[in-house]
């Protein structure tokens, strides 16, 4: 099965995606890790998501993390 995504940016195949480190804001605050696919040709930004990877950090340690565990 061949790809047939087409990149808005270049119009080439979308194939391969650099994947970079993003932080979202949430209320102007940095709190959110966020991964962005990004065409290896042209770098238009072709989606942003939430990193699956990232755990929640919270500013403040003792609201959360005490009942985490
Ligand atoms: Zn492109």
């Amino acid at each position: 099965m061949a790809n047939r995504g087409l990149c808005p940016g270049c119009g080439k195949r979308v194939l391969h995606v650099n994947v970079e480190n993003v932080v979202g804001l949430i209320d102007g605050e940095s709190r959110a890790r966020c991964i962005a696919y990004t065409c290896i040709h042209c770098n238009v930004v072709l989606s942003i998501m939430l990193d699956p990877r990232a755990k929640p950090r919270p500013r403040r340690a003792s609201t959360t993390a005490a009942a985490a565990k």
